[in-house]
This record gives structure tokens, sequence and C-alpha cells, in this order.
């Protein structure tokens, strides 16, 4: 690493001074926008401004060159036009300024010129150990300055909560969204082109700063995700420490067919690898930059708290209230039913035809005395709630203002999480940016509430290694790959998933027609007979279950002696039950990717199948295999056997510590495992190297 990430992030975020190069005075010039922004806003450093045109701007006075600068600023922004950029750098370089911010555009974003500029940069970056952002940034916020060029500022409040984007107009309309929802920021990364450094690199510098109890909101839009593990490691890591990761990865659509001779190759997406990262990473996972903030405003509400398990709601009418039980129960939250003597005591200050369980119903007529009665109650009585979503309309029947000023005193007093829905987005307008003024957010829709609980809810756990898998033999398994390239030869899968530790059923391989009866003698029939050597046996018709007998199989090998490419036989003793696959593929940078689906003839089909990344341990595998919509069919249903789940997490496993210390394994399949409770066995293995 060329940088110290813990320097560079202090430079970024609370730098000592600061330099401008391309300060201007002129209205409508990205140069203008940034100096004014840092200026105006309070920046505590020391202020640099370059431009050889100018004495003095609001009252900052100006170099003509960067030679008139002195040695060692710790932050410069570049807003030069791109021609001028490279020979700036250089001589903010030159004066020991290795941290740049470059606010061009015209680089990357154009065209094949525009793009060996931009490496020109990350060159000379690279070649001086500086650590680059940009080009074509809108800018960088932090509590102790603004630079940013054009668009909306943001309100800043330390350990409010972070934002680091791969996209400049994306952070404008997160902002955006959040003002009017009363929401602040920490610190606000946009990475322009991302030409040298990108999310990932700010999130490493994150880890590398933050203490380990550190409850920070991020808030991450990317793109692509370039370096997959030092994003794995890193937001495992921030999550650990007690942050919470909300993203959007966008670009997800790109399907087309993968080439892969695997299932589980296929099976996946572009995006699977994706989503299996942001999972093992604890990144909640949404679509939208208003999801995005209305995460971010659940968080806020909860003051501290990663989630919401109980739910009470006090409402002003039925249907919202309705709506929002349906979406919190829906994603698993639940609305529990206040004791009696709960309600009892709520009853004592509510309208009579009001209702007292969950929701409380307070009518139209709902007053702020009423809301602080329930919430006190809930509290006095001890219900096991963690938050009380109020939702309040306007009916004009009371006086707003109260409502709200007491959901800011309760927001603020009560021991449980207070959520205000206020929905009266006309009626209320003046009043709901007043609600903002006190440093307090709020919903205007009670199903987006029910949504933002419900990722929080569901955010993965992080799993954390486990013990060793006994009768698993790397040494063994090494040998058996030794020298081995391409598909491995059936022989060498069948001693492979020997030496990792799961189950197959008897087995001979014969490949002379003498032997065959005498090969059989050893197995218990019924028995299957496969054809060895083409990949894909069935497409070929090369494989024949149920053999009864010996003259049956004499038949058999008859009929497989007479396909293309037929090498000799596998028997194989016949195994009983449901079919599943367990998989793993290797996706570029990310290492590999596990999959465990439904088997049979109906896998593509029904696609169900739940991918991770390796390795995982057991407790991770059996969650895995838990997520599966068909989970109730494999545990038996209505009087069939199911399958033992903690065996198949057991395989699971297996393979993914085989994939993890064999890299070079580019795909695997065990398709299928087939079997009935603790009798697991795999059937068919295929392996490339
Ligand atoms: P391929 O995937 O190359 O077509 P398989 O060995 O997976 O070949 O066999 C195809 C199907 O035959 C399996 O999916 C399974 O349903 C069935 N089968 C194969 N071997 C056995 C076995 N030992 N016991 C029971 N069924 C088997
Ligand atoms: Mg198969």
């Amino acid at each position: 690493m060329a940088y110290n990430l813990k320097e560079t992030y202090q430079k970024l975020t609370d730098p000592k001074s600061i330099v401008v190069v391309g300060a201007s005075a002129s209205h409508g010039k990205p140069g203008c926008g940034v100096t004014k922004n840092i200026i105006e806003n309070n920046y505590q450093g020391k202020l640099y401004l370059v431009n050889p045109k100018a004495d003095e701007i609001r009252g900052v006075p100006v170099q003509k060159s960067i030679d008139d600068l002195p040695d060692g600023i710790d932050l410069g922004f570049l807003v030069i036009p791109a021609p001028f950029v490279y020979d700036s750098m250089q001589g903010l370089l030159k004066k020991g300024c290795k941290t740049l911010v470059v606010l061009t555009a015209g680089f990357g974003e154009t065209d094949e010129k525009g793009k060996a500029e931009e490496q020109r940069l990350v060159d000379l970056a690279d070649a001086n150990d500086a650590f680059m952002i940009g080009p074509n940034v809108v800018g960088i916020c932090t509590v102790d300055y603004q630079g940013k060029f054009a668009g909306i500022l943001p309100k800043m409040k330390k350990g409010s909560m972070d934002v680091i984007s791969a996209s400049g107009a994306t952070v404008d309309y997160v902002i955006e969204q959040a003002d009017i929802r009363g929401l602040k920021f920490d610190n606000i990364f946009s990475m322009g082109n991302s030409a040298q450094y990108g999310v990932e690199d700010i999130i490493e510098m994150m880890d590398h700063t933050h203490g380990p109890d550190s409850a920070v909101i991020k808030l991450i839009y990317m793109e692509s995700v370039k370096k997959p593990r030092k994003l794995l490691k890193h937001a495992r890591s921030l999550t650990r420490k007690g942050c919470i990761l909300v993203g959007i990865k966008s670009g997800v659509s790109e399907g087309g067919a993968r080439a892969a001779a695997s299932h589980t190759g296929a099976m996946a997406t572009s995006d699977t690898a994706v989503q299996a990262l942001f999972d093992k990473a604890g990144i909640i996972r949404v679509k939208s930059k208003y999801e995005l903030v209305e995460v971010a405003c659940a968080l806020n509400c909860l003051k501290g708290r990663e989630e919401a398990k109980n739910v009470a709601i006090i409402t002003d009418a039925g249907g919202p209230g309705v709506m929002l039980t349906d979406e919190l129960n829906n994603a698993g939250v639940a609305t529990p039913a206040l004791k009696d003597a709960t309600q009892k005591i709520i009853a004592e200050k509510l309208p009579k035809f009001g209702t007292f369980s969950n929701p409380v119903d307070c009518l139209p007529t709902q007053t702020a005395e009423q809301i602080a009665h329930v919430i006190q109650t809930i509290e006095d009585q001890n219900e096991d709630i963690d938050a009380v979503v109020v939702l309040t309309g306007n009916s004009m029947l009371t006086d707003k203002w109260e409502t709200y000023s007491t959901m800011v005193d309760l927001m603020d007093k009560s021991k449980v999480a207070v959520v205000p829905v206020l929905s009266s987005a006309t009626t209320c307008r003046g009043l709901m940016d007043k609600f903002i003024g006190f440093d307090k957010t709020y919903f205007v829709d009670e199903v987006h509430v029910g949504m933002a609980l419900g990722k929080l809810h569901n955010r993965m756990p992080l799993y954390e290694p486990e013990g060793a898998l006994p009768g698993y033999d790397k040494d063994r398994i090494a040998a058996i790959l030794e020298g081995v390239q391409g598909i491995v030869p059936p022989l060498k899968c069948l001693e492979l998933l020997d030496a990792v530790g799961v189950k197959q059923p008897g087995y001979a391989v014969v490949s002379e027609q003498q032997a065959l009866l005498a090969a059989a003698g050893n197995l218990t029939y019924p028995i299957v007979a496969k054809i060895v050597g083409p990949l894909h046996k069935s497409d070929v018709g090369g494989v024949i279950v149920g053999i009864a007998d010996g003259p049956q199989l004499e038949a058999a090998w008859e009929k497989l002696r007479g396909i293309d490419g037929f090498e000799g036989v596998l028997l194989q003793e016949m195994a009983r039950g449901s079919e599943v696959i367990i998989g793993a593929n290797k996706e570029e940078g990310y290492g590999h990717l596990l999959m465990f689906g439904l088997g049979g003839i109906f896998t593509e089909v029904f696609k169900d199948s739940q991918f991770t990344l390796a390795p995982m341990g057991l407790t991770e595998s059996e969650a895995l295999i838990r997520r599966i919509r068909s989970i109730k069919m494999l545990e038996g249903v209505r009087g069939q056997k199911g399958m033992n789940i903690a065996l198949l997490a057991d395989y699971l496993t297996r393979i993914g510590q085989l994939v993890t210390d064999f890299p070079q394994i580019s795909e695997i399949d065990l398709n299928p495992v087939k079997g009935e409770e603790e009798n697991l066995c795999v059937v068919d293995c295929r392996v490339i190297i």
C-alpha cells in the first residue's frame, strides 16, 4: 500500500490545510462553487487558493502559482480544465500535498483520449504514493468543510452517518431526500470515476480509523465491485464494530448466458456474487436512493438500536395501522398484543370506541396527550416493545403542532424508540419543516416504516469460522489433485469425495465385460450403471437406474458400450430419497461462490437455490440451506422421510473448505446429493480444475 490509511483518512476528513487549485470568483465556474462553499461554511483550517488571474477571492488571498504554496498542505482540490490537471497535480505532489481530489471532468467518462489522460493521473499518483479521488467528482463534505462544487449542501453532524458513493448525482439526490426528512451527515465521499481508488478503499480506511465501538451508519452506492475481497473484509469488520452498512449496487441486469460446465455456474447470475458478498458482510441491500434514506431514517429513530423486534403501533385511523401491521409481520417483525392490564390503563384516556391492543387506535381525535399516555403506559407496564410507531394524519380536529412537539419530546425522553409517521405532507408541510428543526426525522408513509424495519430485522448476521471438519484430509486431497488439469476423471472424483469426508454409495468401476458380474457381486442390488467417458451422462442415455440382477446388468452394459466416448462403466448402489445440489464456482475477485439448491428434474424450473461465499462454518451452511423455499420438503412432509439438514450443512461446509484450500478448482458440482435422514450420498460429482 502506497499511502498511510489513517493519515490519509484524517487528511480527507479533518484537513489542517486545504488548497483549491483553480479557485474562482466567477459564478457558474466549478472553481467558484467549491471555493465559496469551503469559505462560507466555517472551515477552521488554513485555506489556500491558486489562480494566476486573481489576487483575492472572498477575502482570501490568492497565489498565482502552485510554486508559491507552502509545503505539506493536507488536502488539494483540483478544479482546472482537464488538460492542465496533470501538471498541477505534479506541482502539488512536489509540494508534498499527496491527498488529492480531482473535481475536473472530461477524463475516462468521455472518450479514449480522456481514458488515457486519466490513466496518466493514476500513474502519477501511484508513483508518488498519493491518494487521488476522482477525477470527475462532485465533492467531499465533512463536518469540517464542504468541498463540493455544485448541487445541494448537506447538513452535517458529527457521528451521524456517512455516504460513500460512486456517483455524484446519486449523492445529491440522497442529500435532497435526506434533508427534508431531517437527516444529517458526518462524511460524504463522492468518488467520481474511481480511477485510482474507489468506495472499497474508503471503507478500508474507515475500518482502520474506527475504534471497536463505532456505531456509524454508512450509506453506500456502487456501480461495480472492483475489489470484492477488500470490501468483504472491511465491511465485515465495520459491521462487527457496530456500524450498519446499507448499500445499493446497481447494474445488476447485465444478464446473458454464462459459460459454465456446472449447474452452480449456470444458476448464478452476474448479481449472485454481489448479493452473496453483501449478505456475508451484513450489508443491507436496497434498490433505490429513497429506500436508502428510509432505512437511514429508521436507524435514526431507533437511537442506537440495530433493529426493532417487537413494535407497537399508535394510530388515528384503522387502515394505516393495518397496512403497517401487515408489512411488519410479513418481514418477521412482531406486533404483539398488549397485556390486558396495559390495555385497561390505555383505555382510561382514549375514546370509548378506540382500540387498545396493538395497533392502539385513538381515532381521528388523537391528541398529543393520548400518544404520550400510551407510550408511558407501555413503558410503565414493562411491555416487551422496542419501538412505537406513531401514525398521525391531520383530521383538523386537534392542534397538530402540539402533537408534533410532544413527539419531539417523546423521541428524546422515551426508553422505547419512537418512530413518527407524519402523513399529512400538504396540510402540515410547514409543521414538518419545523419538526426537523428539532433535529428529528420522520416518515411519510407507514408501509415504508415496515419496509425499513423489516430490512433491519432481516439483516444477515455475521458468521464466524468454526472448528475443523473430522475426516477432511487435506494432504490426501493435495495428492489426489496433484498435476490434474481440466475435467477431473471420474475415478479421481470418487477418491476426492472420500478424502473430503462425504459419503457416497458403494461403487465399482469396470472397464471390461468379464469383470462386470464379479464387481457387482460386492454391491447390493438394485444398482445403477453409468457410462464413464462423456461429461453429461444422462444426456447421452448413459445412466441406467434400477438394475435388479445380473442379466439386467449385462443388458445395461450392452447398451452403454454402444455410446460414443465409452471408456467403461461405473456401478453404484441405488440411493433413495430427495435430491439436492451442492456446488461451487470460482468468481473472479470474489473467491468461490457456494450453492445449495433443490435437485432433481425441477432444478432449472424452480431455481430454488441459495448462495454464499466460501469458506463457511456449519452454522452459516445450515442457515443457508434453511433459506431455500422448499426447506419444508427437505425436512420431510406427510410421512415422507426428510434429509438430515445438519449433515447436509456438514457436506456443504466441506466443499467450502475444499475450494478454499484448493483455489485451482474452478467448478465443482455434487449433483445430486441423494438420500434420506442420515443416509445421504453424493451420487454424482463433477470437478473442473
Ligand atoms: P449426469 O448428471 O451426468 O446425468 P448422474 O450420475 O447425476 O448423471 O445421474 C443422473 C440421475 O440419475 C441423477 O440425477 C439421479 O436422479 C439418478 N441417479 C444417479 N445415480 C444414482 C444412484 N446411485 N442412486 C439413485 N439415483 C441415482
Ligand atoms: Mg448429475
